[in-house]
């Protein structure tokens, strides 16, 4: 059997690591591994890079589309740290401008290697987290940012905690906790009660909705 994968056809295979299939991959010609032209209009806002620095990118949004601190026992495992910070962007804000082609994946879900998403991100060398690559977003880790002012540093504040229920540590920080995903479970421990009871009432009247709906 040939070992040219990417021969085969199938479209999945294409997005194989570039250094096992011939030409450009399709991967590395789409967002957010597309390398922005010097004639494009790419305002860069940010730049960062992993630890060993072989992996640098730059962003072209100011403000996160959001923040979040994730507690899940795979945030955990993945960062080796008690909770994982990430910024929300889409994905044609960010441009590789160094080592784009030294990246490696991991698919948490089925646990394999294979560019397939959602799947985190990291530089192949030191193996520092870039992203998490969604179907839609990207989930970049703030802690590369190059943040020249506090002020910057500030658009990327944590706006809520996301799986409580799994942390390490407690964080009485007054900020919004979720015991899963943000938005679809419940608020727990310090979250602010104007949240808490918003959110009790707007389940109150979907649950009147369905049972109206159902009556119907
Ligand atoms: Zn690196
Ligand atoms: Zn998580």
């Amino acid at each position: 059997m040939p070992q040219k994968r990417s021969a085969s056809g199938n479209p999945k295979d294409q997005q194989d690591r570039g250094d096992e299939t011939e030409g450009i991959s399709e991967w590395k010609k789409r967002a957010p591994y597309k390398i922005h032209d010097s004639n494009e209009d790419f305002p860069v806002r940010y730049e960062a890079s992993c630890h060993c620095g072989q992996v640098k990118y730059q962003l072209k949004r100011e403000t996160p589309l959001a923040s979040k601190l994730c507690h899940c026992t795979t945030c955990q495992t993945q960062h080796a740290a008690p909770f994982q910070w990430a910024a929300i962007f889409h994905k044609e804000d960010i441009n590789f401008s160094h080592g784009h082609h030294k990246l490696e994946w991991y698919d948490p879900t089925e646990k394999s290697i294979e560019h397939k998403l959602p799947c985190k991100v990291r530089c192949s060398y030191c193996h520092s987290p870039i992203m998490d690559e969604g179907r839609k977003m990207i989930l970049l880790f703030p802690t590369l940012i190059h943040f020249k002012k506090d002020s910057d540093k500030e658009r990327f504040k944590p706006q809520c905690h996301m799986f409580y229920n799994e942390r390490v540590i407690d964080i009485p920080d007054g900020l919004p906790k979720w015991t899963g995903l943000n938005d679809s479970s419940e608020l727990i421990e310090d979250s602010p009660p104007e949240m808490v009871k918003e959110l009790e009432k707007k389940r109150e009247n979907e649950q009147k909705k369905s049972e109206k709906s159902e009556k119907e």
